[in-house]
């Protein structure tokens, strides 16, 4: 039985990446030594961590006016520290608010002192089945933040908002996983485990220009993260050398262009499927649906149970929706199998048939 995992993070990476792993754990670079226990401050090391910024910028289309640093502390840990290096002149930061994980960012923020975060828009009232009207914004804010893909209620955008105001971007879930015009946002932070790594690893990418000289803890300081390349301290040396070999199976998939086209289709064929079907629904506005997290439901708690369960037995896993919405969620990130989505909706297909 082949098995697809649903998950919404940690999720799936590619099948090659990980027979790569396997086969270069051992031995790598024929130093007879395993990544598992290699100090970072080796050559073969820094230059990995190196390379990995490289490709990272290359796939996302952006010069050398921006920065990557790789840490930890996952996208929770950047809640905090983007208000503090970024939100230096106005200390006032406008949140867009587009489910969960946005409260949670200007949650963060407002728990520092002096600073204030302001709700600016939210789609709460509509239960975050879409996204909010684009609001006026005057020009008190450090920047506007936004969560470009809502993992749990399965919203996203398409496109970069207009706005004379810095942005920043949560795109934990859907980094990498449809082009935008990156160059449109000051910072864009990613807990890696959706699209990219194992857990463990955080990439921000941020215009130098916003990197300043600030008394910080060390730690939530850019200016010395950046100072010292991403090993201010001991850094995840095993999930930056899983995200390098992702990076690179992912030129392999044409770029974020490419995977972009791949992702589309992928999501279309499940949402087509969806809102033909007498039994299971979407309800998120047709515009603003995610093209990496799906959730949809029978209507009936129970019967949603049932389908998990007899999904799971058929080898589709963890199609349980967040425990804060219900129903179901299937999470189809870049390494998600075109046969994964052909294999969950044949199942559907013939739930639905049987429960007739
Ligand atoms: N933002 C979004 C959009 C997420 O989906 C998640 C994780 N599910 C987080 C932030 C939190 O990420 P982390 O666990 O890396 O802190």
């Amino acid at each position: 039985m082949t098995v697809y995992n649903f998950a919404a993070g940690p999720a799936v990476l590619p099948k090659t990446v990980i027979q790569r792993v396997q086969k270069e754990l051992p031995n790598f670079e024929a130093s007879q030594m395993s990544i598992l226990e290699v100090s970072h401050r080796w050559q073969p090391i820094v230059d990995l961590i190196d390379d990995t910024k490289a490709r990272l910028l290359d796939l996302m289309h952006l010069s050398n006016v921006y920065d990557v640093l790789l840490l930890q502390g996952g996208a929770t840990l950047q809640f905090t520290a983007v208000p503090l290096n970024l939100a230096t002149q106005f200390h006032r930061i406008g949140f867009i608010d587009t489910g969960h994980w946005s409260q949670r960012a200007a949650a963060e923020a407002e728990k520092l002192p002096q600073l204030t975060a302001e709700i600016l828009a939210s789609s709460r009232e509509d239960h975050y089945q879409q996204l909010p009207v684009w609001p006026q914004i005057a020009n008190k804010y450090d920047y506007i933040h936004l969560t470009t893909n809502n993992t749990i209620e399965g919203t996203a955008y398409h496109t970069v908002p207009t706005t004379a105001l810095p942005l920043v971007a949560d795109m934990s879930s859907n980094f990498l996983g449809q082009t935008y015009d990156f160059t449109k946002f000051d910072l864009i932070y990613a807990g890696a485990q959706k699209n990219l790594a194992p857990a463990g690893l955080t990439i921000v990418v941020i215009k130098k220009q916003r990197i300043q000289q600030l008394n910080l803890p060390s730690m939530l300081a850019y200016s010395e993260l950046a100072a010292k390349d991403s090993a201010l301290n001991t850094p995840p040396v095993f999930q930056i050398y899983v995200a390098n070999l992702v990076l690179q199976w992912l030129a392999d998939q044409g770029g974020v262009e490419g995977i972009t086209r791949i992702n589309q289709r992928k999501a279309a064929r499940l949402y087509e499927f969806l809102d033909q079907s007498q039994l299971f629904t979407n309800s998120i506005k047709a515009s603003d649906r995610s093209l990496m997290n799906v959730p949809f439901t029978t209507g009936e708690a129970q019967l949603d149970q049932s389908v998990i369960q007899a999904a799971a037995e058929a080898g589709l896993m963890n199609l349980k929706g967040h425990r804060s919405v219900g129903g179901l969620r299937a999470s189809i990130y870049n390494a998600m199998p075109e046969a994964g989505v052909t294999a969950l909706i044949d199942f559907l297909a013939d739930f639905e048939a049987k429960h007739k």
